[in-house]
């Protein structure tokens, strides 16, 4: 199965196959099949791992959205993560 390891990659792989599913590589290296776009997109998608939040929902401290630290760790809950 063909391994992809961006969301760029999958969409071009998607455009010029009708059928087929690749395997995809998050940068936090978790792997999943996507069987369609909207499925790549998914396994893409960037969450928390403590709170998960996502790109589009980001968890809101002192009026403050929080930002990616590492791959799977937001900025809010590098600060809990110290604390415990
Ligand atoms: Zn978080
Ligand atoms: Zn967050």
């Amino acid at each position: 199965m063909k391994r992809v390891y961006s969301l760029d990659e999958a969409r071009h792989f998607f455009l010029c196959n009708s059928s087929g599913s690749i395997m995809c590589v998050h940068p936090d290296g978790k792997e999943k099949e996507a069987e369609s776009f909207p499925e790549a997109e998914e396994a893409f998608k960037r969450k928390c791992r403590v709170c998960g939040c996502t790109d589009d929902r980001a968890c809101v401290t002192d009026g403050l959205a929080c930002s990616w630290v590492e791959a799977d760790l937001c900025s809010a809950c590098v600060m809990k993560e110290a604390n415990s």
